[in-house]
């Protein structure tokens, strides 16, 4: 896939840390959210570094092993979802996952100056911002203020949506992730770089808020695949107890 990079994992220097270095390659940080969220799923979480011991000890510098591009929707909360706590992952949230300027800076900021290795977009079904989007569409009416802002930046993965035939919401949202994707890759040569060196990967995932599990919106990058098994054994489609 276009959208998604080759992964090899080369630590970097600056990444000192034992935790750092364990979780300093793409498919190790995508196997521990794996193991986080079916942890969440099962209704056994571990609730790991939210202790005052781990407070203390990440107050002078951070190494989060993922950046988490996700949607604002009060019941996507990463640290909770992926059983993670202080320090673990790097989160910048807009309504619908939407990637301007400021969203692409503090990914650039997390995969070149903190070292981490992995770029999650997050998304979800029955997503509100998609849902908004589509109505203005359908509509031919734009939201007032700065919500048109978010309407504008759905607008194009709508539109591919239409052209692949899809038309079911959560259909939708899965073409949006994909899309924003894209976005970050297309719109940020810097992370495109990191990607291409094998030092950072990007990929697109999808939660269902019932259930609480996640799975793979887009194929994978090489040495994911492996990783793609236990989140969709625990899809929807097979009951999930939460
Ligand atoms: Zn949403």
């Amino acid at each position: 896939m276009s959208h998604t990079g080759s992964v090899g994992g080369q630590p970097g220097a600056q990444r000192t840390t034992d935790r750092a270095s364990a979780l300093s390659e793409p498919t190790r940080a995508y196997a521990e959210l794996v193991a986080g969220n079916l942890r969440f799923v099962g209704g056994a979480p571990r609730h790991p570094n939210q202790d005052a011991g781990h407070r203390a000890a990440v107050a002078d510098g951070q190494h989060p092993f993922a950046v988490i591009v996700g949607c604002s929707d009060s019941r996507l909360a990463a640290e909770i979802i992926f059983d993670r706590g202080l320090g673990d992952l790097f989160v910048v949230r807009t309504a619908g996952h939407t990637a301007g300027p400021e969203v692409l800076g503090s990914v650039e900021y997390a995969v070149t100056v903190l070292g981490t290795p992995l770029v999650v977009v997050l998304g979800h079904d029955s997503c509100g911002a998609v849902q908004a989007a589509r109505e203005s569409a359908a509509t031919g009416t734009a939201p007032s203020g700065h919500l048109r802002a978010v309407v504008d930046a759905v607008l194009p993965s709508l539109r591919r949506a239409e052209a692949e035939g899809v038309d079911d919401i959560d259909g939708i949202v899965d073409i949006h992730i994909a899309q924003t994707v894209e976005t970050l890759l297309g719109q940020s040569p810097v992370l495109a770089e990191e990607v291409a060196r094998g030092r950072c990967a990007v990929v697109g995932v999808s939660y269902r808020l019932a259930a609480g599990v996640v799975r793979p919106v887009a194929a994978l990058p090489a040495g994911f695949a492996t990783l793609d098994a236990p989140a969709r054994s625990t899809d929807p489609a097979t009951p999930a107890t939460v």
